[in-house]
């Protein structure tokens, strides 16, 4: 048995090495015991992206019912503002980010209806959150209400509220004229118009269009191709050009070219190869490079870019949500 599946063939024998799935199921479901120590607290400002994460890597590692479902709704909806948004944690303001991730949290588990029932004004409030957050001059999204402006929260708007079946509350046709400014002559994509092209930001203004049903706007070829070039030798991608390689990447760059349909352009097995080596077969969890601390954010995003690559067992993701693909079939077909 082959231990790198997906696309092509197994690398060279001495890089392979197994997807560790039981150490990293534990490593995720012990990050919430871990309170009385630093790292924890130091990264109280990301505490629902990181309940997002962890669960979502769960799901994809076959292990859904992992995280107590109650107790994480009760702290999803604990970090609901008076404004209809979400924070980080309790008591921090609310933010498009951690909105988006109480959101995708919430249908993942399959309760979205617990907004109406004990959240603050039910789903249609936190829509009007978010189609607040849209600048009515540019179709572009703000993060909040103090206006920085970034294509990750038009992308992180189209995700939530389609998931809630709102995204007629904003004015799509002119957020999508704000992503086309926003590409550049090499297909690729900046985070505001005339910047620099980021694999970040192609994913996340490719998947919007995906969402906005006009993919039919993208230079496929040409993105492919600048898309392609980020797989460096040791086969995992960097972010754009002179950059080193990281595993998150596998999902920001995987992904685009999921959408767009030229994952098949790179080297798949030698990128699944590259990914199993930032893991920590040990204590569980992926870094961003082989032997780097692990943390909860390169874990979720490694996991999901082996998933892309139909790498053993783990379940399908949906490439434009980066959910599971069953919850985002269900939901989205409601
Ligand atoms: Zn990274």
């Amino acid at each position: 048995m082959s231990l790198v599946s997906g696309p092509g063939r197994a690398v060279g024998a001495q890089h392979d090495q197994q997807l560790c799935i039981q150490k990293h199921v534990e490593y995720i479901k012990n990050l919430d015991s871990r309170r009385d120590e630093l790292e924890y607290w130091l990264t109280e400002h990301l505490r629902l992206n990181g309940v997002y994460w962890g669960l979502t890597a769960l799901h994809l590692l076959g292990c859904p019912q992992a995280l107590p479902r109650e107790d994480t709704i009760d702290f999803v909806l604990s970090c609901q503002k008076d404004n209809g948004g979400f924070g980080a944690a309790p008591g921090h303001d609310a933010h498009m980010l951690y909105t988006v991730s109480a959101v995708q949290i919430l249908v993942t588990l399959d309760a979205v209806d617990e907004l109406e029932k004990r959240g603050l004004g039910g789903k249609a409030k936190v829509g009007s959150f978010i189609a607040n957050l849209q600048d009515k001059e540019t179709g572009s999204f703000m993060g909040d209400e103090w206006g920085e402006l970034d294509t990750r929260f038009l992308y992180g708007a189209f995700n939530a509220l389609s998931l809630l079946g709102l995204l007629h509350l904003v004015d799509v046709p002119k957020a999508v004229a704000y992503l086309q400014k926003c590409e550049n002559l090499d297909g690729a994509y900046g985070i505001r118009p005339g910047t620099e092209s980021h694999a970040g930001q192609v994913f996340t203004c490719v998947a919007a269009l995906a969402i906005a049903g006009r993919l039919d706007l993208v230079n496929k070829d040409r993105l492919g191709g600048w898309l392609s070039e980020r797989q460096l030798e040791t086969g995992g991608f960097n972010g754009r050009p002179e950059k080193l390689e990281d595993a998150c990447y596998s999902w920001w760059v995987g992904s685009s070219l999921a959408i767009i349909d030229r994952l098949h352009w790179i080297d798949g097995s030698k990128l699944a190869a590259y990914i199993l080596r930032c893991q920590d077969p040990e204590a569980g969890g992926f870094g961003d490079r082989p032997g780097n601390m692990v943390d909860v954010f390169h874990t979720h995003f490694a996991i999901a870019g082996l998933s892309l690559l139909n790498h053993g067992s783990i379940k399908e993701v949906d490439p434009v949500y980066c959910m599971p693909k069953t919850v985002t079939t269900k939901y989205l077909s409601k």
